[in-house]
């Protein structure tokens, strides 16, 4: 293997890139001017040093703790949670939600080997036990892995009191959060309900 092999292969371990679209990314790089390469590298080779999980959230960020949760507009008795840190960058480009944001870090996946345990829900039920939040909104994807999380959580929220909510239907089934438009995203948290 040389140099470009080495680089198309670390292509191909990318998710959504097969080893056509490594080879085109590879030959392009190499057609490039050397410094535009070295910019690219060392913005992946900083990434884990400046980018982590923000104490309160588990948000991608560079600050502790990051934007939303220092945000003094922010209304901290809404509390949105969601599977992956990524769903925090979906859901805050609605304007309509003010709220704050609670990332679980997967959903329970018996087969995968992911239990409650290895979830945020200690860290939820700690942020709870402050008692600035009245509403707790679920939205896990709309998968059976979303949905047992989110009544598995529920039942746990049961003692404390606060509205509990989901996501309105019309997300679709089966499908991920990340790759749902705006307009949806947003009469979904109009139309949330209870469980
Ligand atoms: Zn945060």
């Amino acid at each position: 293997m040389n140099a470009l092999d080495d680089v198309i292969d670390a292509f191909t371990r990318l998710p959504g890139i097969g080893k056509k679209s490594a080879a085109r990314i590879s030959y392009h790089l190499l057609s490039r001017p050397e410094h535009e390469v070295a910019e690219l590298a060392h913005s992946i080779s900083v990434l884990h040093e400046r980018i982590h999980a923000c104490p309160l959230c588990a948000a991608f960020t560079e600050h502790d703790p990051c934007d939303i949760c220092s945000d003094p507009h922010r209304d901290k008795s809404l509390l949105c949670v969601v599977e992956h840190a990524q769903d925090v960058t979906t859901l805050s480009r609605i304007s309509e939600y003010r709220g704050l944001f609670h990332v679980l870090g997967g959903v329970i996946a018996p087969l995968d080997g992911i239990g409650p345990e290895n979830l945020r829900i200690g860290e939820l039920i700690q942020r709870i036990k402050k008692g600035d939040v009245k509403e707790v909104i679920f939205a896990t994807n709309p998968t059976m892995e979303g949905d047992t999380t989110a009544l598995y959580i529920q039942n746990l929220l049961q003692e404390y009191p606060i509205e509990i909510t989901r996501l309105a239907s019309g997300l679709p089934a089966g499908g991920d959060l990340e790759y749902t438009d705006t307009l949806t995203l947003v009469r979904s948290l109009r139309g949330r309900s209870g469980f």
